[in-house]
Formats: structure tokens, C-alpha cells, sequence
């Protein structure tokens, strides 16, 4: 079984390339392109060591992937996970690359992160790690160069000690260096709900065009952090009919529809799902049980490699919608497909989170404010062209969401690279 992340996102460039190799009269010049896509441009590793609040000196290792800013600087999130590695933050900054291309803004990609469990940390101490990193960062970061964003575990307190700490020493102010921001440091109004709310656009486009009504569209999510929160918030919101959510603890379920809001207050008193089924009458089932319910549309909003071979054959919703970041390895998509479920890929799903980044460096490059409407307004235009744009290929060369989308964008990427004659 390949569980290799970057593995997986390899082999998802290598998909498209007969699909696009017509379309260059230089063959040589389109495969030096490919296999330049196939590795980060430069990838960045350091140790970080820190004094714990015990006196003790305490190491973690800190990376950042810069994948290809042939498009414009390298964009991504920083993650604080104890499986960081080398191979999750290559794929993830490669699936960035892809991500912006697909909805078509000026950006590269890239991704961060540092192996930890910032649980395990005190308040103090994280600060202390994350302007560790910020500073080895520095020299490589900035708002023309790369610009990184929260991702798991990191939020807008991680965004400000970095902000802070890369200011200090470029010694001058540079809010566009980071998005995902604290709105008193330039943040934007509509970021934090955007990959859910980005999300939410890309289901109502597809379930305009399949003719599915939402009251009668059956949801489950997996994960309800960030992403599966306000995707299930927003879904409700609009009438899908959200039967069941998960965290790691387990899933709640109900085949009538689950009031999502009451959830997520009962999730924030009691700590997790499983807690909240031994206070209520709620049901609990387990993440496997969740894959397998009989739903429209499964939502994976929680890490990667969450559908694999071993489980693939046990989906039986009619619908993927990615929204966490390589949910579906490439092996369970081959099942998949064959079972005639469409995935729709994570690379246009949960775009509106860098979308909305995107806006926030375009405020604070321009030092303006926008409104709440004008981002959501704008957020809709993009995805919504996006969304059009992979389904017309879908149709015109019957192929999968994915392929649709990785050819789209690898072509976008490749044509920049040649026309900056990189190749
Ligand atoms: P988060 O840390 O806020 O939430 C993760 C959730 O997943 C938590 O509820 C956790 O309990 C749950 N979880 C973890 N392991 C699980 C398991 N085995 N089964 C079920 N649930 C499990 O993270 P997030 O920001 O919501 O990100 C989720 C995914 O979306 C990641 O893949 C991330 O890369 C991707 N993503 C996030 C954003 C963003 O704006 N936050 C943007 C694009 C993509």
C-alpha cells in the first residue's frame, strides 16, 4: 500500500500527462517540466531547539517545501502535527501549487511545518517555538517571495508571533509575509469560515448541475475542526441535510439531520464526540461506521490518507467531496471510480481558504479593507469559475473531478515555466 503522500501527489501529475502532451509541439521540453514538478523547488529543515518552562532544552524538527513559483510567490499553510515529515509537507506544498492554479491565482506552492504536539506545550513555550521557526524562516520568506498561512493545529496567535517575529528582524512592517491573520493585524474579514464556505459553493455548483435538491442530500463529515465545522455550519445553513460528524473520539449520527450549532456547543463543553454521547441520548458510531453509512455525499475533513484500499469498498455515498487536503490515496480513487462515485478533488473543494488568503495579501499590499460581502461575493465569482471550468473538461473528455483539475492546472504551471523559459 502507498501511504506516501508526496507518492500520491506524484503519481497525480504523472495522471495528466497523456492527457496533455498533445498539446506541446516540444515533447522534451513538456516532460523536463513535469519532472521538475515532481520536486520542490528548494526544501528548507532545521532543528529548533527551545528551553521548556522546566529549564530543559527540547528539540523539534522545523521544514518548509517552496514547490514551484513560476506563477507568483509560493503560498501555504504551517502545520504543527506530531506526524510532520519531510514527505506530508513535500505533497501538501505540491497540492498547493496545483490548488492555486486550479482557481487560478497568481500564486506558487508551498508548505510548512513542525513536528510536534502542541498540546504537550505550555502557552509560553509555543510562542517560544513558533518565533524559533519564524526566525529561520526570515530570509526565506516575504510578501513576493512566500507567503505561509495556519493549517492544523496553527491559528491567528501562531500567525502573530510569527508576524511578530519575522517584523523584528526585516525591521520594518510586512503584514502580506503571512495570511490567516488576526483582523487587528490585518486579517480578513471572512477568512476563518472560508475553505468551509468555499467548500459550500462547490456543492451547490455540483448539485445544481446533478439536479440534487439539499433538503433531500444526505452529508456525512469526517473532522469537525476548522474545516468540518463551518463546512457542516454552512451546509446546514443551506439545507443539506448533515446526518453525521466526527472527530477523532468518534461520530455522532442521526439519520434525521443533526443540529449543528447545538453540536459544536455541546463538542466545546465536553471536549469531544464520545464525551458528548455519554452526556446526551446522541448516537455514537465510529469513523469506519461513518465511511460506511448510506448517505449522497462523504465528506473527508479531517488529514490525509483517510480512504484507503482497505476501506474504499465499505463507501457507499454516491459522492466525495474532499475537503481535507489528500483524503483519497490514489489506490481507493481507482475503487472508487469503479464504483461510479465522483470525487470531487480537495484541490478545488477547499481552495477558498488560499482564495481568501489571496484577498487578505491584496488588502494588506494596498492597506485597504474589504467588506465581509465583497470577500464572500468574490469568493463565490472564483469558485464558482473554477468549479465550471473542471466540469466542462469532465464532460467534454469524460474524465474524473481530478484528472479534470490536475490538467487544468499542471498545463497553467507548465506554460508559466516555459514562457519564463525555466525549461
Ligand atoms: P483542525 O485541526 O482544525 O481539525 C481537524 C479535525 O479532524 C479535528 O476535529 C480532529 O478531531 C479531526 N480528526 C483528526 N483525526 C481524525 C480521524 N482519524 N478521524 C476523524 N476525525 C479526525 O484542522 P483543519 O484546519 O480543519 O484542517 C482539516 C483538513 O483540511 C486538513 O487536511 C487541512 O490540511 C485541510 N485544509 C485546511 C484549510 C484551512 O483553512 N484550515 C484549508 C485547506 C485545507
Amino acid at each position: 500500500m502507498n501511504l506516501s503522500a508526496f507518492g500520491n501527489a506524484k503519481k497525480q501529475i504523472d495522471l495528466v500527462v497523456p492527457l496533455l502532451e498533445k498539446n506541446y509541439s516540444d515533447k522534451k521540453m513538456f516532460k523536463k517540466a513535469i519532472v521538475r514538478l515532481k520536486k520542490p523547488d528548494r526544501f528548507l529543515k532545521k532543528k529548533l531547539t527551545i528551553t521548556l518552562d522546566n529549564g530543559k532544552k527540547r528539540s523539534f524538527w522545523g521544514y518548509r517545501s517552496q514547490h514551484n513559483n513560476a506563477r507568483g510567490p509560493y503560498k501555504g499553510g504551517i502545520r504543527f502535527h506530531p506526524d510532520v515529515n519531510e514527505d506530508e509537507v513535500k505533497a501538501l506544498s505540491t497540492w498547493m501549487s496545483i490548488k492555486c492554479a486550479v482557481v487560478d491565482i497568481p500564486y506558487g506552492g508551498g508548505k510548512g511545518g513542525i513536528s510536534v504536539n502542541p498540546r504537550e506545550l505550555s502557552k509560553k513555550e509555543l510562542e517560544l517555538l513558533t518565533r524559533k521557526y519564524a526566525n529561520f524562516l526570515t530570509p526565506h520568506i516575504g510578501p513576493w517571495i512566500d507567503v505561509p498561512a495556519p493549517d492544523v493545529n496553527t491559528d491567528e496567535q501562531i500567525m502573530a508571533w510569527a508576524l511578530d517575529e519575522y517584523e523584528k528582524r526585516i525591521k520594518r512592517h510586512a503584514p502580506a509575509t503571512f495570511t490567516g491573520k488576526a483582523i487587528e493585524l490585518g486579517g480578513s474579514l471572512g477568512r476563518t469560515e472560508a475553505t468551509g464556505r468555499g467548500g459550500l459553493f462547490v456543492l451547490e455548483s455540483y448539485t445544481r448541475k446533478t439536479k440534487m435538491t439539499p433538503v433531500k442530500t444526505k452529508i456525512t463529515v469526517q473532522g469537525f475542526g476548522n474545516v468540518g465545522y463551518w463546512f457542516a455550519k454552512l451546509a446546514s445553513a443551506a439545507d443539506f441535510r448533515i446526518v453525521a460528524v466526527s472527530d477523532s473520539s468518534g461520530a455522532i449520527y442521526d439519520s434525521k439531520g443533526l443540529n449543528i450549532e447545538k453540536l459544536a456547543k455541546l463538542k466545546e463543553k465536553l471536549g469531544s464526540f464520545s464525551e458528548v454521547a455519554k452526556k446526551t441520548k446522541l448516537k455514537l458510531i465510529t469513523n469506519d461506521e461513518l465511511l460506511a453509512l448510506d448517505v449522497d455525499i462523504l465528506v473527508p475533513a479531517a488529514l490525509e490518507n483517510a480512504i484507503t484500499q482497505d476501506n474504499a469498498n465499505k463507501v457507499r455515498a454516491k459522492v466525495i467531496l474532499e475537503m481535507a487536503n489528500g483524503p483519497t490515496t490514489p489506490e481507493a480513487e481507482e475503487i472508487l471510480l469503479k464504483k461510479g462515485i465522483d470525487i470531487i478533488p480537495d484541490v478545488l473543494c477547499n481552495a477558498g481558504g488560499v482564495t481568501v488568503s489571496y484577498f487578505e495579501w491584496v488588502q494588506n499590499l494596498h492597506g485597504y479593507r474589504w467588506t465581509k460581502e465583497k470577500v464572500n461575493e468574490d469568493l463565490k465569482t472564483i469558485l464558482e469559475k473554477a468549479f465550471e471550468d473542471v466540469y466542462s473538461l469532465v464532460k467534454k473528455k469524460k474524465i474524473s473531478y481530478r484528472l479534470s483539475a490536475y490538467s487544468l492546472a499542471v498545463r497553467r504551471i507548465v506554460d508559466a515555466m516555459i514562457l519564463r523559459g525555466r525549461v
